[in-house]
């Protein structure tokens, strides 16, 4: 399925088990209770029989040892069904800053690549950012990994993988999914966080809703038309990039163009003049025609995403 090009890629020999991975539900925080040095060299032994999708170093390196097509052997009965991060650190310890925001990049990156929800669970059965003793003896009875410490440190896991997804936009995946033997088209959605009724529509299915392996499905709607509303405090900031142009284009496409020259991509208080002219032709109340876009003010003048 996948690598992430923010790791380094170190691919073991042996223990994973290849194209194993069933479905992704989430992502589990283990610690290594060793070194990152270490634990690399021990998973290219295959008397190891363990291995971990993703590793971090107390110094904030990522590696990722197992392509997420194929199962890592990190918690027992989580496996098919779980990424899984080893953390460089003994028992009791707490990670590093910069092993908190490897992990949240990983997380930000399954979220993207995989659909995994951007939220905490405990639930071995359930879906986002967990960690290995939760699965209890099924995965392995390790309950002391990675330790309450680590566990407490989950939010803000999360609270920076959300910042790197950009909010709470709905769980996209990659663009399509290849139907293998066996598959359903429930299956796949559950899997891939998609109600299967979407993935019908996406693909044109209707009852009874046949599909042969091989196929390849269609798992994202066509990027939205429009550029979402990046919030007044993004103008504020005098930003310099396409979405700026994009909007000056489409002011000046609605004959509200206070620009001498451009519009381009560096936001000035020509901008301003040319959105408050929009503000105007909406008729807003005059203390909302101060120049700086509003959200429906944005929405409506409708931006093509850039
Ligand atoms: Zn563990």
């Amino acid at each position: 399925m996948a690598r992430f090009n923010g790791a380094t890629w170190k691919p073991i020999p042996t223990n994973y088990t290849a194209g194993g991975q069933d479905s992704v539900h989430g992502v589990v925080i283990h610690i290594m209770d060793g070194s990152y040095a270490g634990t690399d060299s021990w998973f290219r032994n295959s008397r190891a029989q363990a291995s971990a999708h993703f590793g971090t170093s107390r110094a904030g390196q990522l590696c990722q040892w197992v392509d997420t097509a194929n199962r890592a052997w990190a918690q027992a009965g989580g496996n098919r069904a779980w990424l899984s991060i080893e953390n460089e650190g003994r028992g009791g310890d707490t990670l590093t800053d910069a092993q908190l925001s490897r992990c949240a990049e990983v997380l930000a990156w399954a979220h993207k690549t995989h659909g995994v929800p951007l939220r905490l669970t405990t639930d071995p059965n359930g879906r986002g950012l967990g960690y290995h003793g939760m699965g209890g003896s099924a995965w392995g009875g390790h309950t002391s990994c990675p330790g309450s410490r680590v566990v407490a440190q989950l939010p803000e896991i999360l609270k920076r993988a959300k910042a790197i997804a950009g909010g709470s936009s709905p769980a996209p995946t990659t663009g399509s999914y290849t139907v293998k033997s066996g598959d359903t088209l429930s299956g796949i959605g559950r899997a891939l966080g998609i109600k299967w009724q979407t993935l019908a529509q996406l693909n044109g299915l209707k009852a009874p809703y046949v599909i042969r392996p091989g196929q390849k499905l269609k798992t994202k709607a066509s990027a939205p038309k429009y550029a979402p509303f990046p919030g007044e405090a993004y103008f504020k900031g005098k930003p310099n990039g396409p979405l700026v142009t994009a909007m000056g284009r489409r002011l000046v496409a609605e004959g509200c163009s206070a620009y001498s020259s451009g519009p381009g991509p560096q936001w000035t208080n020509a901008d301003r003049e040319s959105f408050r002219k929009w503000q105007r032709k909406l008729r807003d109340a005059p203390a909302y025609c101060d120049g700086w876009p509003g959200k429906r003010q944005w929405d409506a003048l409708k931006v093509p995403a850039v």
